[in-house]
């Protein structure tokens, strides 16, 4: 079991305090490493969720100023540094990523509260130069009411610091569900913001089985906004649900990143940035790359070179301070990445690097050896699917209409990757990618200061930037005579 002085209690966070156990229900969270059982969380239901939306509705009868909600956030973003190495112990505790990348997700969930606590001069109201149909008019960014926030576990403080960080410095009062598999980073967070004192219901913490918790954040008419990222296919599910309840949905969902390599490229740049992008949280992340494209001419050597990269990567448990790839999150997810590398090598494929790791006999335990494919083809699992794993498959383009068009060619649309020397070709291919994040000559992700969101089935809005904030806004006009 876990012991840290950031979790006195595995369970929720309602209206100003951890929430009592109902009925005894809870959720087992297990070391994807090594299976040991870290905590058993009670779990919430359906009940417990109504009332934290109730919780949350009260508050904003009392609106906090936003030079009260920038003391909070800077406040947030202080108590995140100042327990970094403990809430990273925890994020690789229960996600298996290594320790180093979770002090960096430390660091990175900061920025989102530190920055937001910037951009309030941004809500003030705006009023237009000329007096219109004989009024004065004004535009103010009203916050839009109680945010429901649903996250996944690839990041599990990240996800929920940009949501968090947002809504907060938008005026909103939060409900917030974490993934069942990593909720202790959650309860972590929420133990830094009771120490805060902030008022009873601004933040509310449910953990538990999704179905119930999404059926209230979607049906309850004082919930206004769900944000969510994680699957498509529960993206779809959301906008169904909220539908009709006309809710503002913000969706952060599945990607499948190419990643263009011309033959002027710097290559040994590009090789660098693809394993730096690539086996983040061991290929779970949804801006990693997932089809790697490189110009016919050039094809061979990038591969090889990347090949002799990845043979020196060292996979085991995220503690071990050795360690560049951890566990998948679950068997599951091995089972997906094993079989995208089969169907691979069914269709012609060669492996350059990797192997066949023995399939768990348990949910955990899912090392997956970082993998080389070269000679893939579009209409293969491991391009056509996003892998969410560590395999690099590599594929080859002719010309720049060629590159375009099989990079674009995916549903997805949420972050793509170019390499080039010519600053021109550069530029002409990022217009004509539809995806909502592009790195030209580099792998760089995401980062507070700019939107971040996809295009096509890679949902709507925006996280990050002012954009992001405007999110969890709603414009109101003022006519005035
Ligand atoms: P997931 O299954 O969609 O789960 C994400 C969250 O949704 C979890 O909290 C989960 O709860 C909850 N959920 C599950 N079923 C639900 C339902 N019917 N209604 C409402 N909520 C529900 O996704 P995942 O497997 O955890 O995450 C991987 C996916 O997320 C990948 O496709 C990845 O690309 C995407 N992702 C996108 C971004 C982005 O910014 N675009 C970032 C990270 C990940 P439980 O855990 O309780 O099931």
């Amino acid at each position: 079991m876990i012991e840290s002085p950031l979790l006195p209690n595995l369970t929720g966070y309602l209206a100003g305090r951890w929430a009592e156990s109902l009925g005894g229900a809870t959720l087992a969270v297990v070391s994807p490493a090594n299976g040991e059982l870290l905590g058993r969380v009670s779990a919430a239901g359906g009940e417990q969720a109504a009332s934290a939306v109730e919780a949350a509705a009260s508050v904003l009868a009392r609106p906090a100023p936003p030079a009260q909600r920038q003391v909070w956030l800077l406040a947030i973003h202080d108590a995140l540094l100042a327990n970094q190495a403990e809430l990273a112990r925890i994020i690789t505790l229960e996600n298996g990523k290594p320790l180093k990348e979770s002090v960096a997700e430390v660091e990175y969930a900061a920025g989102f509260f530190g920055f937001f606590a910037t951009q309030l001069d941004h809500l003030a109201p705006r009023a237009l130069p000329d007096r219109i149909r004989g009024c004065h008019w004004t535009v103010h960014q009203r916050p839009a009411g109680v945010a429901a926030l649903i996250t996944p576990w690839n990041f599990p403080l990240a996800m929920l610091a940009k949501k968090l960080s947002a809504a907060l410095a938008a005026g909103c009062s939060v409900v917030t569900k974490p993934a069942s598999a990593t909720p202790l980073s959650a309860i972590a967070l929420w133990t830094l913001l009771d120490r805060l004192a902030l008022p009873a219901g601004l933040a509310n913490l449910v953990i538990g089985p999704a179905g119930p918790l999404s059926e209230v954040f979607c049906g309850h008419p004082a919930v206004r906004i769900v944000s969510f990222t994680g699957s498509t296919e529960v993206g779809q599910r959301l906008a169904q649900q909220a539908a009709p309840h006309f809710k503002r949905l913000a969706l952060e969902l599945g990607g499948n990143a190419p990643f263009l390599v011309f033959e002027d490229a710097d290559l040994e740049a590009a090789v660098a940035a693809l394993i730096a992008n690539k086996f983040r949280a061991g290929g779970q992340t949804c801006v990693c790359t997932n089809r790697v494209l490189v110009q016919v001419g050039i094809v061979g050597r990038f591969a090889e070179r990347v090949a002799e990269r990845v043979a020196r990567l060292k996979v085991g448990d995220g503690l071990d301070p050795a360690t560049d790839i951890g566990p998948l999150i679950n068997r599951d997810g091995f089972d997906k990445v094993a079989a995208h590398v089969a169907n691979a090598l069914a269709g012609g494929a060669r492996r350059l690097a990797g192997g066949d790791p023995p399939r768990p006999a348990q949910a955990w335990g899912a090392f997956y050896p970082p993998t080389v494919l070269v000679g893939v083809e579009p209409s293969m699992q491991v391009c056509a699917e996003e892998t969410f794993g560590p395999v690099i498959a590599i594929g080859g383009f002719n010309d720049e209409a060629e590159a375009v068009r099989l990079a674009n060619g995916t549903p997805y649309g949420l972050a793509a990757y170019l390499f080039t020397r010519d600053a021109e070709r550069a530029n002409r291919v990022a217009a004509r990618l539809r995806f909502g994040h592009v790195g030209v000559n580099t792998g760089t992700g995401p980062t507070p200061e700019a939107p971040f969101g996809g295009m096509k089935r890679s949902g709507y809005g925006r996280e990050g930037g002012l954009e992001g904030l405007l999110e969890f806004c709603e414009p109101q006009a003022i006519a005035a005579v």
